[in-house]
C-alpha cells in the first residue's frame, strides 16, 4: 500500500510502521524522496530514544546525492567547526602562491598554533613543497597448490604484463598501471598493483581495475583462485612499513629555512634547544615506542584538512606517518623539513563532491583541469605538506619554549594562564 506523506498524518503512519518493525530503516519505500526517508528515520529515532535531532536534521546537503552516493540510512549531518589558517606561502613545483587553508576540527588551539607556524613561514620566505606521485596500490591475494605453482603463477603474470595492463587501463580514462610486485608465501601469492589515478585518490579505481584483471584474465586463463581482492598487503587504511618505505598515494617533502631572527622573534626558541628536543622527542622517542610516525602531530592537521576537503578520513592513520627533521645551518639558523611517505588524497571522487568540501577545494584553487589531469591533486598535496609543516613547526616550538599547556588552557578551556605561576 502506498502511504501519502504530503501531510503529517501520512508521515506518522510510516514512522509507526518502522517502530512496529513492519518496515526496515534501510528499506523505506522508493516513492518517497530522500529527504522524506531521512525525516522518517529521524522521527523513528526520536520516538524510541525520547531525544530530539533538530541539529542533525538541519543542513544544506543535496539529500538525494548524500544518501545515494555517500551515506546509507541517511538521517542528517554531524557538523564540525571550520576555520581558516594562513596566509600560507607555498612554493610548489609550478606555483608560488599565498593562500588561506580551511581546516575542520573540534580541537581548540590547533588553528591558532598553525597560524603561528604560517606567520613564521611567511617571515622565512615560504615553504618549499615537492610531491612524488607514487601511485595507489591494491594487492589481491591468491591461493595456489604450493610453492611450484606459486612460482609458475608469478612467471605467468610477468609474461602477460601487457595484457594485464590493457585490461586494467580499460576500466578508466585515468587509470595507468605503474607496476605489479609479486610476493610468494608458500601456497599464497600477493600481487601488489600500483596505479597512477589522475586527480582521484584512486582506491575505487584501483579496486575496480584489479577486479576486472582477476575476473576477465587471471582466473579464466590460470584457474588460480583470488581469495580476496584486498589481501592486506595494499596496505589500505592501516599504517605499515611497506607503505612507509615504498610510498603510497603521494609522497610529500617540505622545508623551510629559518633564520636566527625568525627562530627568536616568531618562534621564541633557542636553536640548539629546538634541535635537541626534536632529536629526543620525535626521533628517539618514536624509536623507543616502535612508532611509524617520527613526528609530533601530523594527524591533527591531516585529519582537519581531510574533513574540510572531502578526503577519506580513514586514511588519516597511514597519511600521518612521516619524519620531521631539524638541522642546524649557518648563522644560527635551522633547516626544518618534513617527509610524508603515504598520503592518499584527491580533488575528484568520494567526499570531494560534497558542496562544503567543494567550496574548500575552490578556496585552495585546486579545481581539476581536464587539460592537465593529476595536476590539481599534486598541488593539493603541496598545500597539505605546507600546512602540516606549519602545524608541526609551531607545536615543536611551543614544546621547546614551554608554551604548550598554557595555550591549550587559554584557548580550549578559557583559563587565564597568567595566574598559573611560573613555568619550569
Ligand atoms: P572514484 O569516484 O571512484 O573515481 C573517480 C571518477 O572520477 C572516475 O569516474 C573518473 O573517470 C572520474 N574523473 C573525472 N575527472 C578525473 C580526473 N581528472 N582524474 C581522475 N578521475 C577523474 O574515486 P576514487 O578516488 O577511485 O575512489 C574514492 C572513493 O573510494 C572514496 O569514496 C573512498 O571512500 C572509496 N574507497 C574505496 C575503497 C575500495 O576498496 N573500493 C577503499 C577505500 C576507499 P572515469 O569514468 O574515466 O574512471
Amino acid at each position: 500500500m502506498k502511504i501519502a506523506v504530503s501531510n503529517r498524518d501520512g508521515l506518522d503512519k510510516l514512522v509507526q510502521a518502522v517502530v512496529r518493525g513492519e518496515m526496515r530503516l534501510h528499506a523505506l519505500p522508493k516513492y518517497l524522496s530522500a529527504a522524506e526517508r531521512a525525516e522518517i528515520r529521524r522521527q523513528f529515532l526520536e520516538e524510541i530514544s525520547g531525544e530530539t535531532l533538530k541539529h542533525v536534521g538541519t543542513h544544506s546537503l543535496d539529500t538525494e546525492r548524500a544518501s545515494g552516493r555517500h551515506c546509507e540510512n541517511f538521517v542528517g549531518v554531524a557538523q564540525i567547526p571550520l576555520g581558516v589558517t594562513g596566509p600560507l606561502r607555498v612554493r610548489g613545483r609550478d606555483r608560488d602562491q599565498s593562500i588561506y587553508v580551511p581546516l575542520a576540527t573540534t580541537e581548540g588551539a590547533l588553528l591558532a598554533s598553525i597560524n603561528r607556524g604560517c606567520s613564521a613561514i611567511r617571515a622565512a620566505g615560504g615553504v618549499v613543497s615537492r610531491v612524488e606521485d607514487v601511485g595507489m596500490t591494491r594487492a589481491p591475494v591468491f591461493r595456489t597448490g604450493g610453492i611450484a605453482e606459486s612460482e609458475d603463477f608469478v612467471t605467468w603474470v610477468e609474461a602477460n604484463h601487457d595484457r594485464i595492463r590493457e585490461v586494467a587501463e580499460g576500466t578508466s580514462r585515468f587509470c595507468k598501471l605503474k607496476e605489479i610486485r609479486p610476493t610468494i608465501m608458500g601456497s599464497t601469492v600477493y600481487l601488489r598493483f600500483r596505479f597512477a589515478t589522475g586527480d582521484a585518490m584512486g582506491m575505487n579505481m584501483a579496486t575496480i581495475a584489479c577486479d576486472r584483471v582477476v575476473r576477465n584474465l587471471i582466473y579464466p586463463e590460470t584457474g588460480i583462485e583470488c581469495v580476496a581482492l584486498s589481501g592486506n598487503q595494499c596496505v589500505d587504511k592501516k599504517p605499515a612499513a611497506i607503505n612507509f618505505l615504498e610510498g603510497r598515494g603521494k609522497r610529500i617533502h617540505c622545508e623551510v629555512r629559518l633564520s636566527a631572527e625568525v627562530l627568536r622573534k616568531n618562534l621564541k626558541v633557542n636553536r640548539d634547544a629546538f634541535v635537541d628536543m626534536q632529536y629526543r622527542k620525535n626521533l628517539l622517542g618514536s624509536i623507543a615506542a616502535g612508532a611509524l610516525g617520527f613526528n609530533a602531530h601530523y594527524a591533527n592537521i591531516v585529519a582537519a584538512f581531510f574533513i574540510a576537503t572531502g578526503q577519506d578520513v580513514a586514511h588519516v592513520g597511514e597519511g600521518s606517518m612521516g619524519v620531521t627533521m631539524i638541522e642546524p645551518i649557518e648563522d644560527g639558523g635551522a633547516l626544518f623539513s618534513i617527509m610524508m611517505p603515504d598520503v592518499p588524497l584527491g580533488t575528484v571522487g568520494g567526499g570531494t563532491a560534497l558542496d562544503t568540501q567543494r567550496e574548500a577545494l575552490s578556496l585552495l584553487d585546486v579545481d581539476p583541469d581536464p587539460a592537465q589531469p593529476g595536476a590539481a591533486t599534486m598541488r593539493l598535496a603541496e598545500i597539505l605538506g605546507g600546512i602540516v609543516l606549519a602545524g608541526e613547526l609551531s607545536l615543536l616550538a611551543a614544546i621547546t619554549s614551554g608554551d604548550l599547556t598554557s595555550a591549550h588552557e587559554r584557548l580550549a578551556r578559557g583559563v587565564d594562564t597568567d595566574k598559573q605561576g611560573p613555568r619550569p
